[in-house]
């Protein structure tokens, strides 16, 4: 085992952390990242399947994500458009099929204007309300303490309409059944966009991909700290900060803290924890974090989503006209996009299984549920779809290091009741995460504005 001094230590080789990293060592501090996995990236993760490139977790960029976007740039990283011409696809509850074109489904008349109108009541809301600290709005515990199911229905009586914007939240992005989380939780979602309308605008949140993949950002920022700060393999057991008193209260900036990991040990001032909150409790903190910290933990949870990725020789839509996108609230692929990689002759479909359609499926022989899947991709783009050359079913359930897609949201009323505390400081330990974030909440881009903030906090001294 390796004994080391270092100024910081980052737990966590995602986005967050990595970035924290960056931003110290350019700061001239000293910095070990700690990391779990063999490799670096968390939640963004590309392989090699059966000689298809994949981009297993996120991979998304859209254009108000200006941190990632700022990264990209000085990494020399470049960025390709989502497929998206021709026609997309709407199944309807009645499970008929349809094409359109532009950003509203062809649902009947008087269900669009009830979409419509739900979303202006929405952006009013996220305008109002914001992404910095939605806790804090005078609203905020009336709209933590309805679930978002229940708020729709209180504001329109057409089921559809409430199906198709609830799921643009629920399955489509906090992948939790719309009756586990608050309206307040799904206002914080959108206005981490910059407006429910941008939410629901798939040209907008869909909108580009990086070439050579999403996790080769935390690649490069990896490489530029170099082998002797980030140490693979490395998974954080203990945080031990030994005051006088072994409390808190008794802490002063500058004593030491020891963090104790498989491989190696180090004394530090800072850490920065970068982990997503549903995993702080497989690190034993001595003394123990304060009472709030333990009951607010165990109310962020991770969703439940199933990327479900299809290779086939050709992009076989494209001929027929359509652009790959679909919708379709009550199959079990909500949503379907063309994710043809950047230079490929072959064609890629990304399609999501989200929370209970993924305890459905997950609890069938892997065959039948691929089965199943490919079937409801065939509903949207033709029989075609049922016979990919390469499948693959990204899983970040089953991931120790992870347990969910795509990040941790509140239960019912734990955003008003402990937002204001997820990013207080305890002694010489901070948090960052997507899981976090105001812009970029739950996003590459939140990761890496948290990095940054935690580590601008630890070297301004703040909140210590
Ligand atoms: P993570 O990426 O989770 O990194 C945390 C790291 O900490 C991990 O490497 C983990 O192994 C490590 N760790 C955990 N515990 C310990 C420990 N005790 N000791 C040491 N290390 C530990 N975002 C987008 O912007 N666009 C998308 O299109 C998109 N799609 C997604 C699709 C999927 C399937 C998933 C899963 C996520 C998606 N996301 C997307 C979300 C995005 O990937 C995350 O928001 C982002 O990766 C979070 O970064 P992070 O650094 O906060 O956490």
């Amino acid at each position: 085992e390796t004994a080391l001094e270092r100024d910081v230590v980052v737990v966590g080789a995602g986005p967050a952390g990595l970035m924290a990293a960056r931003t110290l060592r350019a700061a001239g501090k000293s910095v070990a990242v700690l990391e779990a996995r063999d490799r670096v990236g968390g939640r963004t993760w590309s392989r090699d399947v059966d000689g298809a490139f994949l981009e297993i977790g996120g991979q998304w960029v859209s254009p108000d994500q200006t941190e990632l976007l700022g990264l990209l740039a000085e990494l020399g990283k470049e960025t390709y458009p989502r497929y998206r011409d021709g026609e997309s696809v709407y199944i309807s509850p009645d499970g008929a099929r349809h094409t359109y074109t532009g950003s509203m489904f062809p649902a009947d008349a008087d269900t669009v204007a009830e979409m419509e109108r739900l979303i202006g009541i929405l952006d009013g809301l996220v305008a109002e309300i914001g992404a910095a600290e939605p806790w804090a709005h005078p609203k905020a515990r009336e709209l933590d303490t309805v679930s978002f199911h229940h708020w729709l229905r209180q504001q329109s009586s057409d089921e559809a309409a409430c199906n198709n914007i609830g799921i643009f939240v629920a399955g489509g992005m906090l992948t939790k059944p719309a009756h586990a989380f608050s309206t307040l939780q799904a206002v914080l979602m959108a206005a981490s966009a910059g407006s429910f309308s941008n939410l629901v605008d798939e040209d907008f949140i869909l909108d580009r991909r990086v070439v050579g993949g999403m996790q080769s950002v935390s690649e490069a920022m990896a490489a530029e700290l170099g082998d002797d700060v980030v140490f693979l393999d490395t998974p954080v057991r203990t945080i031990r900060w030994g005051g006088p008193e072994d409390t808190y209260a008794e802490y002063v900036p500058g004593m030491p803290v020891t963090v104790w990991s498989d491989r190696v040990t180090v004394v530090a001032q800072d850490v920065v924890v970068a982990v997503p909150p549903n995993l702080y409790s497989r690190i034993s903190f001595e003394p123990p974090l304060p009472r709030l910290q333990h009951q607010m933990h165990q109310h962020q949870s991770l969703g439940l989503v199933i990327k479900v990725h299809a290779v086939y020789e050709t992009p076989f839509w494209r001929e027929a006209g359509l652009s790959g996108t679909g919708f379709g609230a009550m199959e079990l692929c909500q949503e379907v996009y063309d994710n043809t990689n950047h230079g490929d002759d072959r064609g890629t479909l990304v399609a999501f299984v989200s929370d209970e359609k993924a305890d459905e499926v997950f609890a069938l022989p892997a065959e039948e549920r691929r089965r199943l899947i490919l079937e409801s991709l065939a509903h949207y783009l033709g029989d075609e779809a049922l016979s990919p050359v390469v499948y693959y079913e990204s899983d970040f359930g089953s991931e120790e290091w992870t347990r969910g897609a795509y990040a941790a949201s509140y239960d019912l009323g734990g955003l008003h009741r402990y937002g204001a505390h997820q990013r207080t400081p305890v002694g010489p330990i901070r948090w960052a995460c997507s899981d976090l974030a105001a812009e970029g909440y739950q996003h590459v881009d939140g990761a890496l504005r948290q990095g940054r903030l935690a580590a601008t906090e630890v070297l301004s001294g703040a909140g210590a």
